[in-house]
């Protein structure tokens, strides 16, 4: 029964990949630079005594590895081998890069070459569902087995509360399928790329009630600003400024924006670039954020953008946010 969800969920991210957006990741390091979508490409080998139908091989290559590398999310492997051994005591074998085929089986099988493949791609994902809800879709897949059910549900719950909220108030042409990924080999906390979300299992497992990453998450679909578009610390910013605003729980998650001190830049990104954000649309310009997003996006921002909207630049309004940096703070709970 998972098979069956697994395969179907692996052609519906086809079609999630098609309608995928410029790539926005999530590093500790805001300013790092972003890294766009490549090509997939296969190197043939033939460990066989006969002649192979390379474009074949290369034809069921195209039509699974690029969804499931895009699905399978962590570090994807981008060039891959296609062994068809005379040798191979299995049938297939294939992971991330390295797919083994056994030479009598594909006679046989060839017909059967693509779902072989699915099938051997997906042996790690525990679960896959689709969940459709009002014009968005959520496809959720679990390569851990033991993730809590209950989280698994606020994450999906907060995905179609804010998720269609943010593109309605920032992106109305961005995507309605996302994809969430929860990986136990993946390290960092959270991080976008295109239309698909992928999650620790290790971090949600010690921050359960830390819900809202969907949220911070979400955001850089919609931002989808591509290259070249603007810094890091802006991104980052708008991201959390976001999860301020939209975030369904962030009083059960303990999450805050820290006080103004001195040591800080609005270059810090993320909570601190957060709160200043929070501040110019209470003090200075409400709305300010929304136009920079737009901006971004349509990569018609810079520098002096600060100017044009505020009559001041940015390092101005830092200035004057240091001076009085009091504000009036309210978290969402649930
Ligand atoms: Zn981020």
């Amino acid at each position: 029964m998972i098979r069956n969800f697994i395969i179907s969920a692996i052609f519906l991210g086809a079609a999630l990949s098609a309608g995928a957006q410029n790539t926005s990741r999530e590093t500790n390091n805001a300013n790092r630079q972003r890294r766009g979508m490549r090509g997939y490409q296969v190197t043939i080998l033939n460990n066989t005594k006969g002649q192979l139908d390379t474009a074949r091989l290369r034809a069921a290559f195209n039509a699974v590895y690029p969804d499931f590398a895009r699905a399978d999310g962590y570090r994807t492997v981008r060039e891959a081998t296609m062994e068809v051994s005379d040798k191979f005591n299995g049938t297939i074998s294939a992971k991330a890069g390295e797919i083994v085929i056994n030479s009598k089986w594909l006679k046989k099988n060839d017909k059967n070459l693509e779902k072989a493949l699915m099938h051997q791609f997906s042996k790690n994902w525990f679960s896959a569902d689709t969940i459709k809800k009002d014009g968005y879709q959520l496809v959720f897949i679990s390569k851990a087995p033991e993730f809590d059910p209950v989280v698994k549900q606020n994450l999906i719950d907060t995905y179609f509360k804010v998720y269609p909220t943010l593109v309605n108030t920032f992106n109305p042409k961005s995507t309605r399928e996302v994809l969430f990924v929860v990986d136990t080999a993946y390290k960092a906390v959270a991080e976008a790329s295109g239309n698909r979300i992928l999650f620790s299992y290790n971090y949600m497992k010690r921050n359960p009630t830390d819900i809202d990453v969907v949220t911070h998450e979400t955001m850089h679909i919609v931002q989808g600003y591509g290259y070249g578009s603007g810094p890091g610390w802006l991104t980052e910013g708008i991201a959390d400024y976001v999860r301020y605003k939209y975030g369904v729980d962030n009083i059960g998650s303990k999450w805050a924006l820290p006080e103004f001190n001195e040591k800080q830049s609005y270059t810090n990104a993320y909570r601190v670039t957060a709160r200043f954000f929070e501040w110019l649309e209470q003090k200075v310009k409400p709305g300010l954020i929304a136009t920079l997003d737009d901006q971004l996006r349509k990569h018609t921002y810079k520098e002096s953008s600060w100017k044009e909207l505020t009559g001041k630049t940015v390092d101005e309004l830092w200035q004057d946010y240091a001076k009085a940096p009091e504000l009036k703070l309210t978290y969402s709970g649930k």
